[in-house]
């Protein structure tokens, strides 16, 4: 069988996670407990999900000239992604997250985007040609806006099926819309968009209605353990999830969507490749951390 080709343009990032016992105070020094670094950023995540199931996986990603951004390299390399339209500048740093976990679990986030949100012109169009051969593109909103749009129009252009995944959610322009083939949001990404809460089933189909009457072909409403929601026009269909103790639900969306893409592009239908996603995801969510804790094609069971 012929591998599935999955582009991913979106967002790399170096997640700094400090464990403390409290939050310091304006103008503070405190001892933390523990420092570790982890790779990130949605894009990553996604591709990385994708890559791991055997996926061909090309990733469309601005990192810096910095040694956060080489070591992202190198991870990318040894996850076996194609790296050709991974582009690197001095301009920017690489994008980092800066976590601060409490011990009671609570935690506080800087994000700065640095490099993810420095794609030009012209590294936008030197990444067509990758996009065109794709048999899916999937993008985040973790980097400039304009590159996002540009890349939609551009797998559009060629009959490239997209996902779009709104994370982190705003107004988006209505062209983004109707260049999604599966617009890809979780409950609170959904409700932000609508404007109403999006907490019962039937809070999240009205939710899906809402992205339908904007031109995108289905909607997929992730719902934690509760699952994740299909809807396209005249279909609702509910996938749920498999009962596990979740440890760290970190990056199980990312595990859920790479996974889809995956299936996608392999050419099963949606349904499936949800149900399939739900497994990944359940398994993603047993293990800490987000890339190290994404299940391989084997692991899965598939
Ligand atoms: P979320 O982004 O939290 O909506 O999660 C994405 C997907 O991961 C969900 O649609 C589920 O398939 C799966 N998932 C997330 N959290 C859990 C959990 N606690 N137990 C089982 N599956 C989960």
């Amino acid at each position: 069988m012929k591998k599935p080709v999955i582009c991913v343009a979106g967002s790399a990032n170096m997640d700094l996670v400090t464990t403390v016992q409290r939050m310091p105070m304006a103008g503070e020094t405190i001892h933390g407990n523990a420092f570790q670094t982890y790779f990130g950023g949605k894009g990553a995540n996604q591709a990385v999900m994708a890559a791991k199931l055997g996926g061909e996986v090309w990733m469309i990603a601005k990192i810096g000239e910095d040694t956060f951004g080489k070591d992202y390299m190198k991870n990318f390399t040894a996850c076996g992604l194609n790296t050709s339209c991974v582009y690197t500048t001095k301009e920017a740093s690489t994008g980092i997250a800066a976590i601060t976990v409490q011990e009671n679990g609570q935690n506080a986030i800087i994000v700065v985007g640095g490099a993810n949100l420095s794609f030009s012109e012209e590294e936008i169009e030197k990444a067509a040609a990758a996009i065109g051969k794709a048999d899916v593109l999937v993008c985040q909103n973790e980097i400039n806006l304009n590159a996002t749009l540009r890349f939609l129009q551009i797998a559009r252009m060629y009959g490239v099926p997209t996902i779009f995944n709104p994370a982190p959610a705003e107004d988006f322009p209505d062209e983004i819309y109707r260049l999604c083939d599966y617009f890809c949001p979780n409950e609170s990404e959904a409700a932000h968009i609508v404007g109403f809460p999006v907490k019962t089933i039937e809070d999240v189909k009205r939710a899906g209605k809402d992205f339908l009457s904007r031109g995108v072909k289905n909607v997929i409403i992730t719902l934690g353990s509760k699952g994740s929601l299909l809807m396209s026009e005249g279909k609702t269909v509910l996938v749920e999830t498999e009962k596990v103790t979740a440890v760290d639900t970190t990056g199980a969306g990312d595990a859920f969507i790479g996974t889809v893409a995956y299936f996608i592009a392999s050419g099963i239908p949606v349904e499936e490749a949800m149900k399939k996603a739900s497994h990944a995801a359940a398994l993603s969510v047993q293990k800490r951390g987000a890339q190290k804790s994404f299940p391989n094609y084997a692991e899965c069971g598939f």
